[in-house]
């Protein structure tokens, strides 16, 4: 038995891919996020409309005519239908009794409508009018509990009334889909919008499919996406189309005022330019509905392509930038929600180039992630002798860059160089240990560089690197070879540490020849100052480089001191077999103890290498599920087989399963969703198994 959605893959924000199997007697999956589009008769008269979406795999339907057998069986056979019934309760009740069969065999489900001729009213007489909503939704619900339904959730702009649905979406489990009506219809409250968002994401469960109608346009399609909608219902553009508006996704165009119909779908490579001027014509209104709905369909094409394959975030944020409401959104969700939204975010992307666009993109929530996991799982190597401050480079990783290369061509003269710290400040992610340049976002991201800092990028680098350096030793001496921008922030955290800074004599470029000779003589002169309290240990297979790195990922992904219990000195651990992995392996035993993915910039740890970081008793604090049984059956874990979990579990990170008795580790894979997804679902995938015993 197939769950009504399942979630295939999160994205950054709350977005989300899945699936939705709209029969019950067949398998019928439609993807989301998905855009519903409307059929009316008056289009369907229209050979263009037919042309253009006989290939959409989900409508909208508001009359009875088309809950005929026929309609959805032939017609439209791998198609799924929302019945949105605009009139009254009682007549949608009659309609429902009349096709009962359809409603449970169908691939078809119906919304309970919630329509009230008024839109503002008080707050006594919205709160009495969701109580009779409710009332009478539970009667239909309970009436058929073999159907499949969608409640409609309106709020008349109090988004406490939220609550009083709540319960009744718990108790009722053929509540499938959420259709909120009026919570989108003004972006301008979007305190209330992310409100309403929340309580849905952290008490209900996070299988509810969740809907986006009333007054929608295709431009907060992004938006609608990134606040974890599943589905848009796009009839508010045929209001529009008769309202005579045009869309061009950045604006809605009175149509006598476009000049240059600025697109070439069907309809205005057609009749629709001949029309533009002619008033009262009904050609011209169903022509508009089509390109109006055409431009829906293609962005959400669009969308569904970025989710894939691009940095997601990154177009959110293109496509708000012309809407302040939209502006503030996204900053309010980073800053005050983002305790919930890391669990809903994948840690890494692969090989996706993240370029940011300004102060919009420096508290996106993969980066907020990345500088607290650096400042809480870094720990000084035992062995640091001195911290070397750098500026980052365009290229990435950093070291493959000219200006690095002439770096360590300085640094590397020295036979303490694997005492060396070297921290690379950039903006907008932080103070950056060399070790982690490997990994994401660091690996990843782009931004303009002009040398102008804002206070922000200011702020944000400095703070990290007070954290980070104030876990070291003040007699450590800190060298800093910075070009005029960054010396701001090395100046700030040293007037707040008592560590010792020393600044080197920057000539012209930090790369020019008096540049690096100041480098090396300061070098020189300090690299005595103090005496380091262990030795690096010595390694032969790989480069002490990357055995200091691959050390500091492992603690990144599983916590400190995790790296050091599977690359420790008993072990000649390592061995590069591509360029796009290195494989961790045990010379003495050939145990293969994990692989790092340069793509991914992560560690995959097999049993063997897991168990020399984990023993019984496990403790539940960290990266761990407890399955409810003692063997793994298939490729994938499903919510039914989790008996506990840990709270800090995030997409895409690694996981550790144990089983039911807590006595040994029996399979490891990567996560799909988080810690608050298992938290408030009975049902859905939650960990892609990479080995199991
Ligand atoms: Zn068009």
């Amino acid at each position: 038995m197939s769950n009504f959605f399942e979630l295939l893959e999160n994205r950054i924000g709350f977005s989300r891919i899945g699936r939705i199997n709209f029969s019950k007697v067949e398998k019928l999956y439609i993807r989301t996020p998905n855009v519903a589009i409307p059929i009316k008769n008056v289009l369907m008269k229209q050979f263009s409309f037919i042309q253009e979406f006989e290939n959409h795999d989900l409508f909208i339907i508001s009359k009875e005519i088309f809950l005929k057998i026929g309609f959805l069986r032939e017609k439209f056979r791998n198609t799924g239908f929302i019945f949105s019934y605009p009139g009254t309760y009682e007549k949608y009740r009659e309609i429902l009794e009349k096709n009962l069969e359809i409603f449970t065999k169908d691939n078809v489900i119906s919304i309970i409508p919630f329509n009230i001729p008024s839109t503002t009213i008080g707050r006594d007489f919205a709160e009495s009018e969701v109580k009779n909503y409710l009332t009478s939704a539970v009667d239909i619900l309970k009436t058929n509990p073999t159907i499949n339904f969608g409640l409609s959730i309106r709020l008349f702009d109090y988004s406490e009334l939220i609550d009083l649905y709540i319960p009744v979406i718990k108790e009722n489990e053929n509540i499938k889909i959420l259709n909120f009506v009026d919570v989108f219809d003004r972006f301008s409250n979007f305190r209330k919008i992310i409100n309403s968002i929340v309580e849905i994401k952290t008490k209900l469960d996070n299988n509810i499919v969740i809907m986006a109608s009333g007054r929608i346009v295709p431009k907060y399609f992004p938006m609608l996406v990134y606040l974890g909608v599943d589905l848009i219902d796009s009839s508010f553009l045929l209001y529009l189309s008769a309202e005579n508006f045009y869309d061009t996704l950045e604006y809605l165009l009175p149509i006598h005022k476009v000049k240059y119909l600025p697109c070439s779908c069907v309809v205005c490579k057609g009749n629709l330019k001949n029309l533009v001027g002619s008033k009262q014509s009904s050609e011209k209104i169903d022509l508009l509905c089509i390109h109006n709905l055409i431009v829906a369909h293609n962005y959400m094409m669009k969308i569904k392509q970025y989710l894939r394959h691009e940095d997601y975030r990154g177009f959110v944020e293109k496509s708000s930038l012309d809407d302040t409401a939209l502006i503030s959104m996204l900053k309010i969700l980073d800053k005050n929600y983002f305790p919930l939204v890391r669990f809903e975010t994948p840690i890494s992307q692969k090989t996706k180039k993240v370029n940011c666009l300004g102060p919009s993109s420096y508290n996106r929530p993969d980066f907020r992630e990345f500088r607290q996991r650096t400042i809480n799982n870094f720990e000084p190597e035992p062995w640091t002798t001195m911290i070397i401050l750098l500026p980052c480079s365009a290229k990435k990783p950093y070291s493959l860059s000219k200006s690095h290369k002439k770096f360590h061509s300085v640094l590397r003269k020295f036979q303490e160089f694997t005492n060396f710290q070297e921290i690379i400040l950039t903006s907008p992610l932080g103070a950056i240990p060399r070790q982690l340049e490997n990994i994401y976002p660091v690996n990843s991201y782009d931004i303009s560089v002009t040398g102008d800092w804002d206070d922000t990028e200011k702020e944000i680098t400095s703070e990290m690197l007070h954290h980070i350096v104030t876990k070291y030793n003040e007699d450590i001496p800190i060298i800093c070879h910075l070009g005029s921008d960054y010396l701001d922030i090395a100046e700030k955290v040293n007037s707040i540490l008592p560590h010792n800074f020393h600044f080197t004599k920057v000539d012209g470029k930090v790369t020019s020849k008096e540049s690096l000779k100041s480098l090396e003589s300061l070098v020189k002169q300090h690299v005595s100052d103090f005496k380091s309290l262990s030795k690096f240990p010595e390694k032969n297979y790989l480069s002490n480089t990357w055995i200091r790195k691959l050390i500091k990922i492992l603690d990144y992904q599983f916590g400190g001191g995790s790296g050091i219990k599977i690359i420790n000195d008993d072990l000649i651990p390592l061995r590069f077999t591509s360029k796009s992995q290195v494989d961790l392996i045990d010379l003495k035993t050939k145990d293969k103890l994990g692989i790092f993915k340069t793509l991914s910039g992560q560690i995959c740890l097999t049993i063997k290498g897991l168990k020399r970081m984990a023993h019984v008793p496990f403790s539940i604090d960290s990266n761990i599920i407890i399955f409810d049984g003692q063997e793994i059956q298939g490729n994938t874990l499903f919510r039914q087989g989790v008996l506990d979990f840990s709270s800090n579990l995030i997409p895409n990170n690694y996981v550790i399963i144990i089983d039911k008795e807590k006595k040994e580790i029996i399979g490891t894979g990567n996560l799909i969703v988080g810690s608050n997804f298992i938290r408030n679902s009975k049902t859905g995938r939650v960990v892609k198994i990479s080995e199991k015993k």
